[in-house]
C-alpha cells in the first residue's frame, strides 16, 4: 500500500522519534508499505516520520545508484539506530528529500559512520558505512532525530529557499506522489 508522504511543515518531522520494542505489531506490513511508498516516489530512503509515525525506523535502497560502489547492496531496514561514530572529513554533496519536493542543496556530511541498530527481525548489528551509503543513512538518521537536510545548509541558501519552503508547507506544490500537508 502506498502511503502519503508528510510534507515539510508537518510537526511529526520535527519530533525526535521513539524506539520500538518487539513484538511491534504490523511491523512487516509497515516495512513492506514503506518500501512500496519509497519506490513509488523514486526515493532511495524513507523514514517513519515521513509517513507520520514517530518511531525510530527507516529504510534505504541505494542499489540502483552506483556512483561510488558503496550502495550496490544497500537495501536495508534500520530500527532503533544509534550513531556510534562519525568520522573522516565532511564532504559536500547535493541532496533532496521526499518531504521537501523540488528543493535541492549541497549538504556537508561525514564520509564514514558507524551505526548500531536492529534489523527487521530485531537482530542487533553494528556496521560501518562509507561514501554515498553513509550519506543516505545520515540523511535518514536525521529524520528520526527530527532534523531535515535544510537545517544543515548555509544560512544564505536557507534564506534563498524560504519562499519555496513556505509554498510546500502551505500545500501549494504538486509532487508526482501522494503527500500530506499541514492543515490550514
Ligand atoms: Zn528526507
Amino acid at each position: 500500500m502506498i502511503l502519503p508522504i508528510y510534507a515539510y511543515g508537518m510537526a511529526v518531522l520535527r519530533r525526535k522519534a521513539d524506539p520500538i520494542t518487539p513484538p511491534y505489531e504490523g511491523l512487516q506490513e509497515l516495512v513492506k508499505n514503506m518500501f512500496e511508498t519509497m519506490y513509488d516516489s523514486n526515493g532511495i530512503g524513507l523514514a517513519a516520520p515521513q509517513i507520520g509515525l514517530s518511531i525510530r525506523l527507516f529504510i534505504v535502497d541505494g542499489c540502483k545508484i552506483d556512483e561510488d560502489n558503496t550502495t550496490k547492496n544497500l537495501k536495508q531496514v534500520f530500527i532503533n539506530a544509534k550513531m556510534i561514530q562519525e568520522f573522516d572529513a565532511a564532504w559536500e554533496y547535493e541532496e533532496g528529500c521526499l518531504s521537501i519536493p523540488f528543493v535541492r542543496a549541497d549538504v556537508k556530511r561525514s564520509s564514514k559512520i558507524t551505526l548500531q541498530y536492529v534489523d527487521e527481525n530485531f537482530i542487533e548489528k553494528t556496521e560501518t558505512f562509507g561514501g554515498i551509503a553513509a550519506r543516505i543513512i545520515q540523511h535518514e538518521y536525521d529524520h528520526i532525530e527530527g532534523i531535515l537536510f535544510i537545517d544543515r545548509i548555509s544560512p544564505l541558501k536557507r534564506t534563498m529557499l524560504k519562499k519555496k519552503l513556505q509554498t510546500i508547507s502551505k500545500g501549494l506544490v504538486q509532487a508526482a506522489y501522494k503527500m500530506k500537508f499541514p492543515k490550514k
